[in-house]
């Protein structure tokens, strides 16, 4: 009975609906219904929205389209609707919506206007990458897409140069060598690398390996397909950690403090200098200089 009300689509509700990764079996019975009984479903391209509920038989159905570049203004649209007393279900192309995927600036817009989200949970390409990885689990770090602007990826590269987690990485095709080589770069050439092509596919892969024979596979044949690479982090590589210590931080407070005052540094601002090298506030430093 319980289980039946549960079931049961509520008025004014906004659905999550995974949707299969590449093998339309992946489907749940739930989420069809679901995609059935809703008042109208957004998704993020409504040519393959309508393929997916071709498939199911599912005829009829309302379908406004909500992609990163209309969110804004569709946002507030559905969200009126949903206020209004119908039921939504938001699909995306593959997988969860809201996983690298439209959906996160509307479930945040229904958590400020108090409006219910609910869904019916299904594949997501990082998680299930990670349990085939043969990595450890227990622990793990999304990044997602890595930046396509040299700047930005260099710096978040550096920000977690010293993950100790997993680390699971969205990629497109044409993108793969450049970002297998950044990321021997990085971590160097021996760190452990599990990549996931083309999952729930005809043609899945999934190559065991490092990053310097990644980087040599894919150097005999292009890449191809959908990819999620899940990188051995620090607690499972600790002998591939390629990142030096900051020479500094083997100075004592009074030695950094006159590096920077060497180079011309008023006080303050060498004060300010050192603390940040330290990870520590000013006046945290100021307390070691003065052994407070
Ligand atoms: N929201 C989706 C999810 O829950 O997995 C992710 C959407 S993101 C735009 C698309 C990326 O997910 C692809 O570029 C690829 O990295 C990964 N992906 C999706 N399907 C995949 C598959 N069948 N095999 C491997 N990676 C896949």
């Amino acid at each position: 009975m319980e289980q039946m009300e549960k079931n049961r689509i509520l008025p004014r509700t906004l659905y999550l609906v995974a949707t299969p990764i590449g093998n339309l079996a992946d489907l749940s019975p739930r989420a069809v219904k679901i995609l059935s009984e809703v008042d109208f479903i957004a998704a993020e391209d409504t040519r393959n929205a309508q393929k997916l509920l071709s498939f199911f038989d599912i005829h009829g159905k309302e379908l406004i389209s909500y992609f990163e570049h209309n969110k804004r203004q569709k946002g507030e649209y559905i969200l009126s609707r949903i206020e209004g007393g119908e039921s939504c279900a938001l699909i995306t192309d593959a997988g969860t919506p809201a996983i690298s995927d439209p959906g996160e600036d509307l479930v945040r817009l229904c958590a400020e206007r108090h409006v219910t989200v609910t869904g019916a949970p299904g594949c997501c390409a990082a998680v299930h990458a990670l349990s085939l990885s043969g990595l450890m689990t227990g622990r793990f770090a999304f990044e997602g897409f890595m930046s396509v602007n040299k700047g930005e990826r260099k710096k978040r590269l550096a920000e977690i140069q010293r993950e100790r987690r997993t680390m699971i990485f969205y990629e497109a095709p044409h993108k793969l060598q450049n970002t297998l080589s950044d990321l021997a770069d990085c971590f160097g050439e021996d760190r452990k690398i599990t990549l996931c092509r083309e999952l729930t596919k005809l043609n899945e892969e999934i190559c065991q390996t490092t990053l310097k024979d990644a980087i040599a596979i894919y150097q005999e044949r292009a890449p191809k397909g959908e990819y999620v690479l899940i990188l051995a982090g620090l607690d499972e590589c600790p002998d591939t950690d390629t990142s030096e210590e900051n020479p500094l931080l083997t100075l004592s407070p009074e030695e950094h403090l006159a590096h920077y005052e060497a180079l011309g540094f008023a006080k303050m601002d060498a004060m300010k200098k050192a603390a940040k090298d330290r990870g520590i506030s000013k006046s945290e430093f100021y307390r070691m200089l003065h052994k407070e």
